[in-house]
């Protein structure tokens, strides 16, 4: 399911998820320009099965559903604003599953964007956009792009550097095997090897 929500400037509300088990605890204090509160609530859960690690989504998985209740609804003019109400409230009440930070930190901005997109409308609405036409022309010609050319193989060796470090890898790695062709081969570079003459040869000579 899919909602419109608003842009800023508009009403946010800032809200607090807690456990009617736990009285001694605030929770979490949080806010969103959803016109009901009740459709911020699956995006958090979903957060919470896929696996993130801020303390509230720790505490879904451990408690199991929660409940939550409108602490203030307030124009804003921006993210910011309503980031700034969103704080206030969690230090006035201290609630003791928001991360521990006095201002909207570059971190903490890219933790709110991931949230965002683990959201159900707005992967729904990426995933629509990204069957269009014109994200697939973009695609292209950003993938072409030298730059981006350069940058993926740099990628691409950091990556295959770090795998081949890894504990299971590095027995794997020293493991050698023979080939249908005949050849011994590493079977890390197996792949690899089924592209060589010799084992081409060998399978044209199969046919
Ligand atoms: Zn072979």
């Amino acid at each position: 399911m899919s909602w419109r929500v608003p842009k800023f400037p508009c009403d946010a509300k800032i809200y607090r998820i807690y456990w009617d088990e736990f009285p001694e605890e605030v929770g979490y204090v949080g806010h969103t320009r959803q016109k009901l509160l009740s459709r911020r609530m699956p995006s958090h859960r979903d957060c919470a099965k896929n696996g993130r690690t801020s303390l509230v989504y720790q505490k879904i998985r451990e408690r199991g559903d929660f409940q939550y209740e409108l602490l203030e609804s307030i124009f804003c003019q921006d993210f910011d604003e309503a980031r700034r109400h969103e704080k206030r409230w969690s230090r006035r009440l201290k609630a003791n599953l928001n991360m521990i930070s006095p201002l909207l930190t570059k971190e903490e901005r890219k933790e709110y964007e991931k949230e965002y997109e683990c959201r159900p409308e707005v992967k729904a609405r990426k995933k629509k956009y990204q069957q269009t036409e014109k994200y697939k022309t973009q695609r292209r010609d950003y993938l072409n792009k030298p730059e981006t050319r350069e940058h993926t193989q740099t990628q691409q060796a950091k990556y295959w550097v770090e795998y081949k470090t890894r504990p299971g890898v590095q027995k794997k790695s020293k493991e050698n095997i023979t080939c249908d062709c005949g050849s011994t081969v590493r079977l890390l570079n197996i792949s690899h090897h089924k592209k060589t003459k010799k084992h081409q040869n060998f399978i044209a000579s199969q046919k």
